[in-house]
């Protein structure tokens, strides 16, 4: 159960200043205040530089290092960047490693963060700078922690980062479910990709989940690091699902419950989360987070 000894992973430096933005920076904060009182909020160390080139190439490290960008680089990532904007993002890949790190030693990882999906090995795309569940999944994998990990993926939109980081790697298993006709439009190719027409509710995804969600764990992975975007709710102004903020919770208990059944450490990122009335998101990011909280075994 969620309480004392409940670790959650959060730095209110993940809310770098964006301005005007479609992406919700205040999300993170307005999240780890509905988890108040549920358990500690522990901050994680920026991820060395070590650890993001196990991920990415060197070049782009450099340049998110240096904290300045050419302007090609920021078109892709829809966002303005910034020393402080590097600092957040450097802070999420840490906390999704600390995560993990909480995951292999107790059941669970709880992050008020991460899930930066687009990212990849070279670039940003989509609001996403560094892919914190490469960099962690490659970190543990690379100290012999785990011999093989999957990434369960519920964003409304392909995970099209880490399958193309992890596409070399058989020992990883990337699993994304997604809206089909949305971004990105060139979708990459994980180890398994269910596209959802538009309009899918929760009855339609839940069974699709069901259905496509064992052979994640045909793989055997001793860590599963899942991407729990809340993008999939109805109404999301980048998404065009019609999940209930019911129908999420439920979507978050068959993934917390298929681990839990077979013992396998968890790893819980926030992911995308658009919702015009900003609460909603952190509504639904909360209620996931308190859902596995309650496999943790410290
Ligand atoms: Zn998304």
């Amino acid at each position: 159960m969620s309480g004392p000894g409940t670790r959650f992973v959060y730095s209110p430096r993940y809310a770098a200043d964006i301005g005007d933005h479609v992406f919700p920076t205040r999300k993170f904060s307005l999240t780890a205040g509905r988890l108040r009182g549920q358990g500690e909020l522990v901050e994680p160390e920026p991820a060395a530089r070590e650890d993001l080139l196990l991920a990415h190439e060197e070049a782009w490290v450099d340049k998110v290092l240096s904290g300045r960008m050419p302007l090609a680089d920021e078109v892709l990532m829809e966002m303005p960047f910034s020393p402080a904007v590097s600092l957040a993002h450097r802070l999420q890949a840490g906390g999704t490693l600390l995560a993990a790190r909480h995951a292999l030693e107790r059941g669970v990882g709880l992050h008020v963060g991460g899930g930066s999906h687009h990212a990849f090995a070279d670039h940003a795309e989509g609001f996403c700078v560094l892919n914190d569940i490469a960099c962690a999944i490659m970190k543990v994998l690379s100290e012999g922690r785990v011999r093989r990990a999957a990434v369960v993926d519920l964003d409304v939109h392909q995970g099209n980062g880490t399958a193309a980081i992890f596409r070399t790697r058989p020992e990883v298993f990337t699993f994304s479910m997604h809206q089909e006709s949305i971004y990105p439009f060139a979708k990459e190719k994980g180890s398994l990709d269910v596209g959802l027409p538009d309009g899918a509710g929760d009855q339609e995804y839940l069974s699709l989940l069901e259905k496509h969600l064992p052979r994640v764990f045909e793989h055997e992975p001793e860590l599963v690091v899942y991407q729990a975007g809340a993008d999939v709710a109805e109404g999301d102004l980048l998404g065009g699902l019609r999940l209930t903020a019911e129908g999420i919770l439920q979507r978050d208990s068959v993934v917390c419950a298929c681990c839990r059944l077979r013992r396998i450490p968890l790893v819980v990122t926030l992911g995308g989360g658009y919702s015009a009335d900003i609460d909603r998101t952190a509504d639904i990011h909360a209620a996931t987070l308190r859902l596995a909280a309650e496999q943790d075994v410290g």
